[in-house]
């Protein structure tokens, strides 16, 4: 095969890529090479066994902020509890928050179930790319990752894996994240696209970049793209590759969780439509009144970070003076008092349910009977 050695970076046009026949030719043999490692190293996959749209686009969504071995078993529990579009269009949101605890990032389910009404209501899974675009929680990668995979359409997907892959293979210095070298990556990513197999394809890549061309470690020697690849056994490049903006800080967010107990039941807040942890079941952030004792600290303050916030979640516990006391707090502040089996039964804030054990230990036995 032929050996690639130029550097890209003296000829970029506007997307940085397809400036001459080199270019063409080394984006074919990209495409053969991924070819014929796909069909030699691609994982089984359950999703991949029996595709289906619906199990395509559950694997999708569930896949964008979770790890596959964490995805699996919630692919499949998912759908016993909703074995069809339809199931899930007419679930309540409670439930389907439910089905999703363990996956966090919550607004991907409440946009999973608006987009499952959509689909129930049009009877018909969406046909092309471009309605796949149109529904809730859809973004150009998923709508291209579905209409490939599950379609055939010829749509190359762009994800994380992609980015990395792409800008590794024609050392691209421009930042992915921003608009020019999008640009440039989704230049690469239709270049390489195999119109034959565009949902064999798409995956691919994206094996290629979650097996081989890792953040830290890329193996280069296992690389199917190491022929053609500008970064290849070149950690000065790889190393600083793919480009990205610089992060907005994460503010500080000093959190307070008050437990307020009574004989084995305890208050549980839902929160607002909107914001952070929106319709999860958490504890009040407003404290009783001084008629309640407090009974201290239950942890130590828990740190949790979520995007672009570092929370630092610090747990009192009151105990009620009366049941009426109780009762009332929870009315006047808009919770409920329930058993701490119904709190568990909720959909509750992955900060909350790390630390759920944690919790009912430092409380005790006495306490939650
Ligand atoms: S050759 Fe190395 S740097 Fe290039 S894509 Fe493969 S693993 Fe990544």
């Amino acid at each position: 095969m032929q050996k690639y050695t130029h550097t890209f970076e003296n000829e970029m046009n506007d997307a940085g890529f397809l400036q001459n026949s080199t270019d063409e030719h080394r984006a074919s043999d990209a495409r053969n090479a991924l070819r014929s490692w796909y069909l030699r190293h691609a994982r089984p996959l359950p999703w991949r066994e029996k595709p289906s749209l619906y199990g395509t686009w559950l694997s999708e969504i569930m896949l964008q902020q979770t790890r596959v071995d964490t995805g699996i078993p919630k692919w499949h529990a998912f759908q016993s509890t909703f074995p069809t579009v339809a199931d899930l269009a007419q679930a309540s949101e409670d439930d389907v928050m439910k089905a999703w605890e363990g996956l966090g990032y919550y607004r991907r389910a409440r946009l999973l179930h608006r987009a499952a009404k959509v689909i129930h209501e049009a009877g018909a899974f969406p046909s092309t790319h471009a309605d796949w675009l149109e529904l809730p929680g859809i973004g150009p990668y998923t709508a291209a990752a579905i209409a490939s995979i599950g379609l055939g359409e010829p749509v190359a997907a762009v994800d994380g894996n992609v980015q990395r892959v792409a800008a590794r293979w024609n050392a691209m210095p421009l930042p992915v994240d921003a608009p020019q070298g999008a640009k440039a990556i989704q230049a690469i990513a239709d270049a390489w696209l195999h119109h034959d197999h565009p949902g064999d394809h798409n995956q691919a890549v994206m094996e290629v970049g979650a097996l081989v061309c890792s953040p830290k470690r890329p193996q280069c020697d296992a690389c199917p793209l190491s022929p053609t690849c500008q970064s290849a056994h070149n950690e000065d490049l790889w190393s600083q590759l793919p480009v990205k903006k610089p992060k907005k800080k994460a503010t500080a967010w000093e959190l307070t969780w008050h437990v307020v107990t009574h004989k084995g039941s305890v208050v549980a807040m839902k929160r607002p439509s909107e914001g952070v942890w929106a319709n999860l079941w958490a504890f009040p952030e407003l404290a009783p009144p001084a008629s309640f004792a407090h009974a201290g600290l239950l942890l130590e303050p828990v740190t949790h970070i979520l995007t672009h916030k570092r929370i630092t979640c610090t747990f009192h516990h009151w105990q009620a003076p009366s049941l009426g006391a109780f009762q009332a707090f929870a009315k006047e502040n808009g919770g409920q008092a329930m058993t701490w089996t119904q709190f568990q039964s909720t959909a509750r804030p992955r900060l909350l349910t790390k630390v759920w054990d944690d919790i009912l230990a430092a409380l005790g036995e006495e306490e939650l009977r």
